[in-house]
């Protein structure tokens, strides 16, 4: 489905997020967690190298954020926009956290599982489905990591 006006504008926050991971060096992703009052209850950046945590994706950070804010691991009626496609891990965690829609604006086309090399979220065989909106923002969101992989190659 194509993403509403008011994904776009929460994009914004996530795309916020992404451009504070480039002062450690972290490929810039961002995710933020609205809740089901439309405020923002979780926000996240990738922090691989700033923690030197292999889990700690934007959106694993932004999840956990949100549980501890609404106070139960069930995370209903939310909304996640994050700026790439989720990986396994994420779109897992996505699942668990019972989290049912994703905005998200780049394709990943080597790691993404939210529809391009696997469709964890829309996966029949689990217990859970996740309506997905694809492409909000995505050529903001793309060029910020096009960017940041062609710095780090001619740098
Ligand atoms: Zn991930």
């Amino acid at each position: 489905m194509p993403p509403t006006a008011q994904h776009e504008a929460w994009m914004d926050l996530a795309l916020a997020e992404a451009r504070t991971a480039l002062s450690t060096g972290d490929v810039p992703i961002g995710a933020v967690v609205i809740g089901p009052d439309g405020t923002v209850i979780g926000t996240g950046r990738n922090e691989r190298e700033a923690s030197g945590d292999p889990t700690a994706h934007a959106e694993v950070v932004a999840i956990r954020q949100a549980a501890a804010a609404v106070g139960e691991w069930r995370l209903e009626g939310c909304t996640l926009v994050v700026t790439l496609e989720p990986c396994a891990m994420c779109a897992g965690a996505i699942v668990l956290a019972r989290i049912p829609r994703v905005v998200f604006g780049a394709w990943d086309e080597k790691a993404g599982a939210s529809g391009s090399v696997f469709d964890i979220l829309r996966e029949r065989r689990l217990n859970h489905w996740v309506e997905v909106f694809p492409e909000a923002r995505e050529a903001e969101c793309a060029k910020l990591l096009t960017d940041f992989f062609g710095s780090r190659r001619s740098g």
